[in-house]
């Protein structure tokens, strides 16, 4: 069975500061990751989309699950001050959430579109948070993703 996951990662930044897509580029540029940056789309606090890789193109933000996946990212996720996992927090504001769910349906389509048509193909969808993968231990997106959006897959 084919599995296609939906990864939705945050930021990893104090919510209360600006992380701009500018930014988040360079940071991703010095680890190795090349432009526009790993993520397919980049959801700015004031809802904004960013778009990111194009869908048909692998991402590079979930070793080593980046084949047949696609990473979403909401800006912040760690609470006023915040500097590492331990300030993990939920800080997606409504527009995020709206912004979120406007990119997992944009992909769910890309993804059946992929599938269609394509005989035998056994498949299923994940939508599944970057901390909730197997051996990636960590909070990001601080939220539980798997629970969030489990009435879209089931
Ligand atoms: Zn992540």
């Amino acid at each position: 069975m084919k599995i296609y996951r939906i990864v939705p990662h945050c930021s990893a930044t104090d919510f209360t500061k600006d992380y701009s897509e500018q930014q988040l580029e360079r940071d991703h540029n010095i680890r190795g990751i090349r432009s526009p940056m790993g993520y397919h789309f980049y959801i700015r606090k004031d809802g904004r989309i960013v778009k990111g890789r194009e869908l048909s193109e692998m991402g590079a933000h979930a070793l080593p699950f980046n084949r047949d996946s696609w990473g979403i990212c909401y800006e912040g996720g760690l609470k006023e001050g915040g500097t590492t996992w331990r300030d993990a927090q939920d800080t997606r504001t409504d527009e995020q959430r709206a912004g979120e769910l406007n990119c997992i349906y944009q992909i769910l389509q890309y993804i059946e579109n992929i599938a269609v048509g394509k005989i035998n193909i056994d498949y299923k969808i994940e939508i599944i948070g970057h901390g909730q993968l197997p051996g990636i231990a960590r909070a990001c997106p601080c939220y539980d993703a798997k629970k969030e959006f489990s009435w879209i897959t089931a």
